[in-house]
């Protein structure tokens, strides 16, 4: 398989992006931060399946971090990243400097209005979906893909983008896909890199409490503040988590779920030393985790999904 085109800078994503286009191919673009895991990946052979060319983003994204976040910190494996672009398949992968999108003099931030833009994240990460409203806008004006590829494990994220592509017209489709966990049942994500054992065991009280909310939710458990107690209750039982919130909100809109959770989103964000985590479950769409194998026969899980025990006995 021949190995990517390498792109720096976003005149070059532009002329590139434009001659897949003018040759009628499709276009699907995947944005990231790099330190590529299997959720990327799912992300990329997904794009892989469903147009002709893809283009892979990795960009530590200035803009979406808050004074006193892992700016500096946040890992960066730009060799292994391109070997698994590779492996998969991937046409072109975007790797600019923060001078090559942000050049000086550059002023202009997206920012997506209502509740959606104003709860939960953005009331913990101030600016962060302007960054992150920006940076994407920016991609998909250079790249203007048919699809573009986001994970629900960003829930509000996939929500901002899907508000900001229709509202400013990019005729890019948004398409979000699944979770992926560890085999333990913690949601993969570049951060889990920061944990200690212990923290990591302590941090699967997170897809544990999201889990106790679905299954309530499959019991016939409609309201939010019961759903949201059950999380809770079970977040609490990690002495060192400090959780930022656990929220029931409408998947559109982030406002409170107007059906009485009949189409809703249970949304956990917590701390764990210095390491924020966040996590989703759609009830009645996304199978409970199984965390850390409990309740399935000889504790192993399903990897890949982490939907079901793997050794049946
Ligand atoms: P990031 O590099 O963390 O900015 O993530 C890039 C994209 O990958 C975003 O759309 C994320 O939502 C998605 N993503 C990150 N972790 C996962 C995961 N565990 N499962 C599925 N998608 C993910």
């Amino acid at each position: 398989m021949a190995a990517p085109v390498i792109l720096g800078r976003p005149r070059e994503l532009q002329r590139w992006s434009d001659r897949v286009r003018a040759s009628g191919m499709t276009l699907g673009l995947v944005p990231t931060m790099g330190a590529l895991h299997a959720g990327h990946r799912s992300l990329i052979e997904r794009a892989r399946r469903e147009c002709d060319r893809v283009v892979v983003s990795i960009f530590v994204n200035p803009a979406q971090f808050g004074p006193g976040e892992d700016l500096d910190r946040y890992p960066r494996t730009l060799e292994a990243d391109l070997a698994l672009c590779g492996e998969c398949g991937v046409d072109a992968v975007f790797v600019p400097t923060v001078e090559a999108m942000y050049p000086g003099g550059a002023t202009t931030r997206v920012e997506v209005g209502g509740s959606l833009g104003g709860v939960l994240e953005a009331e913990h990460r101030p600016g962060h979906f302007g960054g992150v409203a920006t940076v994407v806008t920016k991609l998909l004006t250079a790249a203007r893909p048919a699809r573009a590829y986001f994970g629900q494990k960003d829930a509000q994220q996939c929500a901002v983008v899907r508000r900001l592509a229709a509202d400013l017209d990019t005729g890019a489709e948004i398409v979000v896909c699944p979770t992926v966990r560890d085999a333990d049942g913690l949601a993969l994500s570049s951060r889990n890199v920061y944990l200690s054992p212990d923290q990591r065991r302590q941090a699967l009280a997170i897809p544990r409490a999201l889990g106790a909310a679905a299954r309530a939710w499959e019991a016939g458990e409609r309201s939010p503040d019961r759903l949201r107690e059950i999380a809770a209750r079970v977040l609490g039982e990690a002495p060192e988590l400090r959780p930022d919130y656990v929220a029931v909100v409408d998947p559109e809109t982030f406002d409170e779920p107007s059906d009485g959770c009949v189409r809703c989103e249970i949304l956990i964000a917590a701390r764990i030393g210095g390491t924020r985590l966040i996590d989703v479950i759609r009830p009645g769409l996304d199978d409970p985790p199984v965390v850390d194998g409990e309740g399935c026969p000889s504790g192993e899980t399903d990897t890949e999904s982490n939907a079901a025990c793997s050794a049946s006995s």
